[in-house]
């Protein structure tokens, strides 16, 4: 790769891109949700939305991606691409943002796109923001952004409206500040999103039909693969899916007193009500529930139908992570808990007999139908 690559004309650099990261040839869900985001961005900047696809015998997905909002895919499509690997995806997505130039690249902050983000903006040379919450191309569109997440006086701030740079805005100081960070001077603009931050947006079944699939030829040599997989084996643990779920309940340091009991309660309420646990950063911390249970700022954004949180105070880092769910309910001892200022229902008082009389009246109204 040129030393020099990335002091090359910025404006040479054109299309929104998506890392879509797939898995035994099935699309992450961040995937589609970067793909509907990516949309909004390619129409502000009235340029092509890509789809970059690296596997093996992939190619059915192109028309997925297509029916979210690509409009083209770049297919790299070999047997050393089946499973993932840095060197050799970092090797091909490179080689690609060298030959076609997009000016804005974006990532799932899943464990592969944290994997492989950085080392790709390492060897480009060029900027990556990490964890983003919150992108713009177009300058109105941030300045509204600002007027509603801020408390800047943006009416009394000078803007170039016809700046393009990406506006990349991320949780900073232990999510005590919003940041806005922008790579003025190198392309592409790069960014990581997490997961079920972006909303998956509506299917086009004619958006699907049109895509169109690009098959550049994939330069790889034994020398770029110094990393071989040789067998992969899924964990025996069944992880919660919280990004999936439809219903959470999440208990915090409230249940202390009676840490069993406490989540035996959540779960019970959320069996009846067909969903999953969660928890707080404590209740992970201090081992009473795995790490893939945690929602907040350093654990899953989830915005589920309904979120139920028990003994849960309702810290700035915790709200980051469940503030979009469709229906907030809470049960906590006191009154004055933040967490009331986001729920939709509160109720004041000790959730060990709050939720037992929740979980009755659910069972009796069944009962009655
Ligand atoms: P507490 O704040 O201690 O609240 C417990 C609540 O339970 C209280 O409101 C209390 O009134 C109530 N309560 C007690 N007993 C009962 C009872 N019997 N019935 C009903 N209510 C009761 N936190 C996260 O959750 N997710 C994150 O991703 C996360 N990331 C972080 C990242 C950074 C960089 C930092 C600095 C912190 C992060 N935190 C995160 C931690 C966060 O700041 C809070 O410390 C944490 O969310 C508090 O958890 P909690 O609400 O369970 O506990």
């Amino acid at each position: 790769m040129a030393t020099n690559y990335n002091s090359a004309d910025i404006a040479a650099f054109k299309n929104v891109w998506v890392f879509c990261e797939q898995r035994q040839g099935k699309l992450m869900p961040t995937t589609l949700e970067l793909i509907s985001e990516g949309r909004k961005l390619a129409d502000e900047l009235k340029v092509e939305l890509c789809g970059l696809l690296l596997g093996s015998n992939v190619e059915s997905l192109a028309e997925e991606l297509g029916g979210y909002g690509a409009d083209r895919v770049y297919l790299y499509d070999a047997p050393a691409l089946e499973t993932y690997t840095t060197d050799a995806y970092s090797k091909v997505i490179c080689d690609a943002i060298e030959e076609f130039k997009p000016e804005v690249m974006l990532f799932g902050a899943s464990n592969i796109g944290r994997d492989l983000a950085p080392r790709c903006a390492a060897k480009l040379h060029t900027g990556l923001c990490a964890d983003c919450t919150h992108l713009d191309v177009d300058v109105e569109g941030y300045v509204n952004f600002l007027k509603e997440a801020s408390t800047l006086d943006v009416d009394s701030m000078e803007w170039d409206y016809a700046n393009r740079d990406l506006k990349m805005t991320r949780p900073a100081f232990g999510g005590h500040l919003m940041a806005t960070i922008i790579c003025p001077r190198f392309r592409p603009a790069m960014a990581t999103v997490r997961p079920g931050v972006m909303k998956k947006g509506a299917y086009s079944e004619a958006k699907a039909k049109a895509v169109i699939v690009d098959k550049p030829a994939v330069a790889l040599t034994a020398a770029d693969c110094k990393t071989v997989v040789l067998d992969v084996q899924k964990a025996a643990k069944k992880m919660v899916d919280l990004i999936g779920a439809e219903v959470i309940v999440s208990v915090g340091r409230g249940i202390a007193s009676d840490i069993e009991g406490g989540i035996k309660l959540a779960e019970e309420l959320a069996d009846l009500l067909g969903g999953v646990v969660g928890g707080s950063r404590v209740t992970i911390d201090s081992g009473w529930l795995s790490s893939d249970h945690q929602v907040g700022q350093t654990g899953k954004t989830v915005r589920p139908k309904l979120y139920i949180a028990l003994g849960i105070s309702g810290a700035i880092q915790h709200k980051a992570g469940m503030s979009d769910s469709e229906c907030i309910v809470t049960v906590n001892k006191n009154a004055a808990a933040p967490i009331f200022e986001i729920a939709d229902y509160g109720i004041v008082g000790d959730l060990f007999k709050v939720t037992p009389m929740l979980i009755d009246s659910i069972k009796e109204m069944r009962a009655a139908k």
